[in-house]
């Protein structure tokens, strides 16, 4: 049974974050929050996921 839901308007390839659906490179969350780590973001790498959680051994 699946515990999490796709949300197929946030596509998201890291399978390290405890929303990401992993089989399936989608969210599960309704909606994220980003931002960036740079006073000038200038490429794709200069933003973060805010709403990443690190995913354990008790997730599914
Ligand atoms: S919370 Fe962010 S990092 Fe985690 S699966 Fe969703 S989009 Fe990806």
């Amino acid at each position: 049974m699946d515990c999490k839901k796709k949300n197929e308007n946030i596509r998201c390839t890291v399978s390290q974050c405890r929303h990401n659906l992993v089989t399936e490179d989608f969210c599960s969350l309704d909606c994220i929050s980003v931002g960036t780590h740079e006073d000038n973001p200038t490429v794709p790498e200069c933003t973060d996921c805010n709403s990443f959680m690190k995913r354990t051994g008790m997730d599914c």
